[in-house]
């Protein structure tokens, strides 16, 4: 792809994070259905539901660059959800498989967020404010869904991990 500006960085980056939603859409249903923790299968499904809408945003932001979301594969999120495959075969007692999900979400989530920080930075830079605000939508979803899983480890579920001897 040629990049000559600012504006070819932004489209290329949000194609990356556009593949990298569509990976989790698929990955999120599975670590759902291994949690054990009621709140954190909750947890995943709500944000399953949000990742979907940060799928449609893209889509709403690509809509109006006249642009593609296509056309990349996001192989670090591919890498992060390979290693919560990993950990998501390990023989492990319930509450230690629901903190390996956690530490895999967590990954996940702070990859995210510093690519829609970025995108959000490039928007306002290039005066693109209907895509800055929808970024920063997205942006704010993904802080929200990682302080929540710091909750839950903090207050249950990694303390019963701890717990097991
Ligand atoms: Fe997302
Ligand atoms: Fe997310």
């Amino acid at each position: 792809m040629q990049m000559d500006d600012l504006q070819d960085l932004f489209v290329d980056q949000l194609k990356d994070l556009y593949n990298a939603e569509n990976q989790l859409i698929k990955a999120l249903p599975r670590m759902a259905k291994k949690a054990t923790n009621a709140d954190l299968k909750a947890a995943f499904e709500q944000h399953l539901e949000e990742t979907r809408g940060h799928a449609e945003k893209l889509e709403q932001i690509f809509e109006k660059l006249g642009s593609s979301p296509k056309g990349k594969k996001c192989k670090a999120m591919e890498g992060l959800i390979e290693e919560g495959k990993e950990a998501m075969e390990e023989d492990a007692e319930d509450d230690v498989m629901d903190a390996s999900l956690i530490a895999a979400a967590q990954r996940v989530e702070h990859y995210e967020i510093a690519g829609y920080g970025t995108v959000r930075s490039y928007a306002k830079l290039l005066g693109d404010n209907d895509s800055a605000r929808l970024l920063q939508q997205i942006l704010d979803e993904e802080g929200a869904t990682d302080k929540k899983l710091t909750g839950l480890a903090e207050s249950t579920i990694n303390v019963e991990a701890a717990g097991r001897t």
